[in-house]
């Protein structure tokens, strides 16, 4: 059986292309969305009617192998703790079960082999997608994501279609395609973001949180603009380099499509909205103005995208290590050759503050 386009997990182990050694940049964005995560504890958590049940369980999505994972995680448990103090409760009875989630095939050895000796929760795995539902009903308080919900469910399939206007010939993506595969792109994410939100507001407590962080466009910034995009226009064109020098088929870059999609903050509202069964706290951006504050260079950019793209392009492209360490050099050339990073500027990654509403 064909694995879903899209289950392709981060490269796992602690290798020089593992997303353990590769996920710095992320870390940067983590911390900021910590502040988010304390107002969230503190101003919208009734912890005092889940203190009875003594259990507090928050989950993960999409967690990988660490050890952002962990160092989030714990960014929730302390704002939880925290409020335990600021209430006079004794944070101490309250037991925490943490779950870590994402495709089967992430590699959870390595991320329990690292679990934090000290940690003062209860950890389990969970596989499988979280367009579906992971958990019983009504069951976590706390939901985290970081970095996770700009990945589909799968390709859109018109854009695979060779009869359909939207098939996306000669490209990985949609940013520099035509309208047809854009919007095929965003219903997508549409939909990918309605399966999400039921799952998980049969899983969620009433008055439970999300706090999902992920890789987004400012509003009303053309798909071209996005640094992100940009930056994965330049692995196309290595990719269509490939073809010219033969060491690549045509056909196989045509069938090639990348299962991600950067929605604007106003997608992501409306997707919400039309739902109806969360209502938006807060929403923030995490992105700092300055982009000098993280001097980006062609190598570090490409080793990111390696230990996300690498399982995709060994399967789908029949790269073997070779193809890799030539095709992300070259990637990482054109970006320092380009330029792409005068976009960074542009970049944006929004967190928003979820809480399970009373509609059904
Ligand atoms: N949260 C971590 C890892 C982000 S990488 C951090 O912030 O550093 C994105 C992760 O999301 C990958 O491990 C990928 O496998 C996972 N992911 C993507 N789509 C998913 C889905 N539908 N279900 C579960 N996990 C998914």
């Amino acid at each position: 059986m064909e694995r879903p386009s899209n289950a392709y997990p981060m490269n796992g182990g602690e290798g020089p292309h593992s997303y353990s050694r590769n996920s710095s940049g992320q870390r940067i964005f983590i911390d900021r969305a910590c502040k988010l995560i304390q107002e969230a504890v503190a101003e919208h958590l009734d912890i005092e009617a889940y203190s009875s049940s003594r259990a507090f369980l928050v989950a993960d999505l999409g967690c990988s192998v660490g050890p952002n994972t962990f160092y989030a995680v714990s960014n929730v448990l302390q704002a939880v703790e925290q409020k335990c103090h600021s209430l006079g409760l004794d944070s101490q009875i309250l037991e925490f079960q943490v779950f870590f989630n994402d495709h089967v095939g992430n590699d959870f050895n390595t991320l329990f082999r690292s679990l934090p000796p000290d940690r003062r929760y209860h950890a389990a795995g969970v596989p499988g997608s979280f367009y579906g539902r992971l958990f019983p009903k009504s069951c976590l308080h706390f939901v985290y994501s970081s970095f996770a919900l700009h990945w589909l469910s799968g390709i859109p399939k018109e854009v695979q279609d060779k009869s359909s206007p939207a098939w996306n010939k000669g490209r990985i993506f949609y940013p520099s395609a035509n309208e047809e595969v854009i919007n095929a792109y965003a219903a997508q994410f549409a939909k990918d973001m309605e399966v999400f939100l039921c799952a998980r507001a049969q899983e969620v407590v009433l008055g439970g949180l999300m706090v999902l962080s992920f890789i987004t466009r400012l509003d009303g910034a053309p798909h071209s603009q996005v640094f992100v995009n940009r930056s994965l226009d330049l692995l196309e064109s290595c990719l269509v380099d490939m073809v010219k020098k033969g060491t690549l088929s045509e056909e196989r870059l045509d069938e090639f499509n990348l299962p991600m999609y950067y929605a604007s903050p106003q997608e992501m509202k409306e997707a919400v909205e039309r739902n109806g069964r969360f209502s938006i706290k807060k929403m923030v951006e995490l992105v700092e103005e300055s982009a000098e504050a993280y001097p980006l260079t062609g190598k570090m950019i490409a080793s990111t995208w390696r230990a996300a793209l690498e399982g995709l392009l060994k399967e789908k492209m029949q790269f073997g290590e070779e193809m890799l360490d030539e095709l992300f050099d070259l990637f990482a050339r054109k970006h320092d050759e380009s330029s792409v990073f005068k976009f960074a500027r542009e970049s944006s990654i929004t967190s928003v503050l979820l809480e399970r509403s009373t509609t059904n």
